[in-house]
């Protein structure tokens, strides 16, 4: 690691703005001292990269699951002014509201594990995987633009999702100001038959039990819905908006290269951290139209949950309310939100950026549900689909970060080198012999997510929770998988 590297707390590490010119504020990465020694060389350059950008506040952050990305290290956060700031396409990610849904049933793995392998085959032929997968909702152009402008609320005047399931979404399901006309056609053309699909590689929808001994605070666990039942089965699922998000990121990137210098002025140190002023024409639109891609994120994760539902209840011959088929919570990890957080002692607006990191309201926040006030936020990470995931809580100690934490356990090893080091046809008979039944339409893509290939979840959670940004609240195994 940088030799300016310095150790603020246990698991707080600091890079002054003398480390590299032009950087305004500090970098803070947050890590255990095993997890810095390990961390990815990329991740100090780019996090200090991030500090130079016009109108970051307080900190560059990167979350403990942090690796190398596009301009912004996954795992990053960075909290702009929007009056004098910018916002940066690389600091949100191409695949716009990426994020995870966590829900609940009332079986348990014994009632489970007879029909696991039906219940896993059925997911993989009623959810579409892989890289060009196509819905199986058939609409036009304008459908989907009101798919882009209303989010989960399109699926509730569809028939796809219960009030219930918007309330247990972020911003329930829909973030305002989307307007469709900042899309371009190629983007809605990417787009319009992806809704109700998986995608590929590290998106997945897993099935999960919660045992005893897995449980980490007893208070919250209930709170969260998950003690209804010992060995409670649950649902986690992980995917975002498919090529929209991605044509719009790639949109934006050329159309802010070709203004930020020439038009505004701006010099960057990295091309990948082409952005615009905030209040600027193109930074607005920018931002209205990440939040068509945001909005058709929510939808997308809203229509598989519906068909997850039908398959459940065609499997166990119950109702999805019979089987306590209830959302727990839907996170978003890759955002830019405007949130007023504490700033020298008042409040103030700021344009967060969340790029491969999580929301992590603590208790109280405005804009948690009714039911989560006295909890703080949950906050669901993935492991790997051989180790293990992980239920978190937001904490009142997390606004240095602006209440801000980890998304995953993040990669130790490129996709490549991955797929150089294990074999997916092999991974999946060895996962099988320990009890995760995975079905996959690439080994390739399959031997790309090897536990092995990303760190360890258990150290990266156990970090956020030392640095007062994230409580563990239970820690859940897998036992089937359908992975993009
Ligand atoms: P992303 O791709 O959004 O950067 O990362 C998502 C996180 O999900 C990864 O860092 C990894 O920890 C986790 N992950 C990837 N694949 C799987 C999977 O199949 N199952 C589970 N439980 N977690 C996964
Ligand atoms: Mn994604
Ligand atoms: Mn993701």
């Amino acid at each position: 690691e940088p030799a300016a590297l310095k150790r603020i707390s246990e698991t707080i590490w600091e890079l002054p703005v003398s480390h590299k010119e032009g950087m305004l504020v500090p970098a803070r990465i947050v890590a255990s001292e095993k997890l810095i020694h390990e961390m990815d060389a990329g991740v100090f350059e780019q996090v200090s990269n991030v500090a130079t950008l016009p109108g970051i506040q307080r900190y560059a952050y990167c979350m403990p699951d942090g690796h190398w990305g596009y301009g912004f290290p996954i795992g990053g956060v960075a909290a702009m002014d929007p009056g004098s700031g910018v916002i940066s396409p690389g600091g949100i990610g191409f695949d716009i509201n990426c994020g995870m849904r966590l829900v609940l049933t009332n079986l348990t793995a014994e009632q489970v594990q007879p029909k696991l392998h039906q219940l896993v085959d059925r997911l993989f032929a009623r959810i579409p995987t892989g890289v060009g997968c196509h819905g199986f909702i058939k609409m036009k152009g304008d459908d989907f633009r009101s798919v882009v402008q209303q989010g989960s609320r399109w699926c509730l005047k569809n028939g796809f999702a219960t009030q219930q399931d918007l309330d247990m979404t972020e911003e329930g399901g829909c973030f305002a100001g989307a307007d469709a006309s900042d899309v371009s056609q190629k983007a809605v053309e990417r787009g319009y038959n992806q809704l109700g699909t998986l995608g590929s590689g590290n998106h997945y929808c897993e099935i999960q039990v919660v045992q005893p001994q897995n449980i980490m605070d007893q208070q919250l666990s209930e709170a969260f819905g998950l003690t209804t039942v010992p060995n409670q089965v649950v649902i986690m699922f992980h995917c975002g908006s498919r090529g929209f998000g991605h044509q719009v990121a790639t949109d934006y990137l050329k159309l802010f290269l070709s203004v930020m210098e020439r038009k505004y002025g701006i010099k960057i140190v990295d091309r990948e951290l082409a952005c615009a002023p905030f209040h600027s024409p193109e930074g607005q639109a920018y931002f209205s139209a990440m939040k068509c891609a945001v909005n058709m994120a929510f939808a997308n994760r809203q229509v598989i949950l519906h068909r997850i539902r039908e398959v459940f209840s065609d499997l166990f011959h119950a109702s999805p309310d019979e089987l306590g088929m209830r959302m727990v919570y839907d996170v978003a990890h890759n955002t830019a939100k405007l949130e007023r957080h504490l700033v020298n002692g008042s409040r103030k607006e700021l344009l967060v950026h969340r790029k491969g990191s999580t929301r992590a309201f603590g208790p109280g926040l405005p804009g948690l549900p009714e039911c989560y006030q006295k909890t703080g936020q949950p906050v669901i990470i993935g492991g790997s689909m051989e180790t293990g995931s992980y239920l978190l809580a937001g904490m009142s100690t997390g606004g240095d970060a602006w209440f801000t934490t980890a998304h995953g356990s993040g990669r130790t090893m490129s996709r490549h080198e991955a797929k150089k080091n294990f074999r997916g046809d092999q991974l999946q008979r060895d996962m099988e012999q320990r009890g995760i039944y995975v079905r996959t339409d690439s080994f390739g893509g399959l031997a790309e997510e090897a536990g092995a290939a990303y760190k360890n979840i258990d150290e990266v959670v156990e970090a956020t929770e030392l640095a007062g940004l994230s409580k563990r609240v239970a820690r859940l195994v897998p036992i089937g998988n359908i992975k993009g």
